[in-house]
């Protein structure tokens, strides 16, 4: 079904395209040898290069260009083998050369494509139209002192990649749906962190809309939106507003706006320029950059399984639900972890206590996968117990409470708590007789068509032997008394 905003004049489609700037992964800037860490006290990660003095040359950074190709592999997408460096002319007070190096007419990487899910389990494809690498600016600092502003270098020449999509994006989940699977993707390559709030990836969110069946109508490009629900929910604000303006006979000028979020709004920055406005030309420090095939096929080679493989291989070999599967995938550290707890054992209890149990507790606990107070090879330890019937479903939730709080291994839980599964049929036997005979009306009750009651007894067995017996044992005995 297709998303539709209701104006006065009827049903409106929104189209968006998305660019976004991902930082990329290196130890140094994209032209030069100066640390590309985040922080560092202002103007200490700058070299002569950065800071534009007069003479300096740019030298390329081998391991950016490689991680964009990974990139571009992980994208499904083309490899250019020749691409080129531009200079893209500006004036701001952190840019000190002048021109940022981007790449415009020759990108590195050309057209590729990334699956996305959404709520209902649809599946759509949204295509890439390009990545290049660029340099990021320094930054202005105005909130230091009343009358001065300052200018940190650190981020000048930092490499980004950045990955422009198609128009193909219909609505704000599709939007959500698109950079969570982006940074997904960036995040198994180690191409970039994908961290939004540092800033080391951030969206330009172009939106139009248009009635159904019509061709596309002018786009606005809302800046620099720096987290995933901003993107969504400034989609929502800008096609409103524009349905606004189209509905009262105006027009929508392709301009650069801002979101607001505690305003609810965009506002205009600028009018759009246009390339030409930039005064694009090849930069003459810099060669064309040719790659050689078979050093792509060796980075190809390099890459590890992407997330979308990993999901499908998960169902295959595991037998678990695609969702199940895609929650295990959202991170390499959580495949992993689920990976070496499914080794060998039941593979789908291994997914409901990793999805259920451990990531509640995670929860509450505000810890990630990667400091679980529970190892992968100490729940699997705990599931052991259960599928050698030491302890039964019920009483693993306790071993795993225990686990949580004191560390200790299950086997050692159970042995310290006196937890074992009762599995002695005289003992089981005993305590069916008993609950019969105190409950000597239900079981009359039973006897005369009342088959709910069932659940009842099992419950009585089951609390007369402190949780402990054989679920299937108990069921055995008050099938064979009853
Ligand atoms: P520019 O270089 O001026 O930013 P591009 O043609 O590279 O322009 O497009 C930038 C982004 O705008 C792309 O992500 C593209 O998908 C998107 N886009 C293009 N046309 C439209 C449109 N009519 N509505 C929404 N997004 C659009
Ligand atoms: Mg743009």
């Amino acid at each position: 079904m297709t998303y539709t905003i209701e104006g006065k004049t009827g049903a409106w489609e929104i189209v968006v395209g998305l660019e976004v700037h991902a930082q990329i992964i290196s130890h140094s800037k994209l032209f030069s040898g100066a640390s590309a860490s985040y922080g560092g006290e202002p103007n200490t990660h700058v070299s002569l290069v950065d800071a534009g003095f007069p003479g300096m040359l740019p030298v390329l950074n081998q391991e950016c260009v490689a991680q964009a190709i990974r990139t571009g592999l992980g994208l499904r997408a083309r490899i250019n083998l020749e691409s080129r460096f531009d200079r893209k002319n500006y004036f701001y007070a952190d840019l000190p050369t002048g021109y940022q190096i981007s790449q415009f007419t020759h990108p590195i990487v050309g057209e590729g494509t990334v699956e996305i899910e959404l709520g209902d389990g649809t599946v759509r494809h949204i295509g890439i139209t390009r990545l290049h690498m660029e340099q990021d600016a320094g930054k202005s600092m105005h909130d230091q002192d009343p009358a001065r502003s300052f200018i940190d270098l650190n981020r000048a020449g930092v490499a980004l990649m950045e990955i422009v999509s198609e128009p193909d994006i219909r609505c704000p989940e599709e939007a959500g749906a698109y950079l969570r699977k982006l940074r997904q993707i960036l995040r198994y390559l180690g191409t970039c962190d994908g961290n939004m709030e540092e800033g080391s990836m951030r969206a330009d969110v172009n939106v139009s809309v248009r009635k159904a069946g019509e061709p596309f109508r002018t786009r606005c490009e809302i800046k620099n939106v720096n987290s995933i629900r901003y993107v969504m929910h400034s989609i929502e604000v800008e096609a409103t507003r524009q349905i606004e303006v189209w509905e009262d006979g105006g027009e929508v000028d392709q301009e650069t706006r801002l979101f607001d979020p505690s305003r609810n709004e965009t506002r205009s920055l600028r009018s759009k320029e246009d390339a030409h406005d930039y005064r694009y030309f090849p930069d003459p420090d810099l060669l064309p950059l040719v790659v050689e095939q078979e050093w792509v096929d060796a980075l190809e080679r390099g890459l590890p399984e992407l997330p979308d493989d990993k999901r499908d291989r998960f169902v295959k070999e595991y037998g678990i639900p695609r969702y199940d599967a895609s929650v295990l995938v959202a991170e390499q550290a959580i495949a992993d972890y689920y990976e070496e707890v499914a080794k060998g054992r039941d593979a789908r209890l291994a997914a409901n206590w990793v999805t259920g149990d451990l990531f509640g507790a995670l929860n509450r606990t505000g810890r990630t996968i990667t400091d679980s107070p529970i190892s992968a090879a100490a729940l699997g330890g705990m599931l052991d117990l259960v599928s050698d019937k030491t302890i039964n479903g019920k009483i693993a939730k306790e071993v795993f409470e225990d686990m949580l709080e004191t560390g200790d291994s299950a086997a050692a839980i159970v042995e310290r708590k006196g937890l074992k599964q009762v599995t002695d049929t005289g003992a089981i036997d005993a305590a069916v007789a008993d609950v019969m005979a105190r409950n000597a009306d239900k079981v009359e009750e039973y006897r005369g068509g009342k088959d709910r009651l069932f659940g009842f007894f099992v419950g009585q067995v089951m609390k007369a032997m402190a949780g402990k017996a054989n679920p299937a044992m108990v069921n055995e005995a008050l099938k064979k008394v009853l």
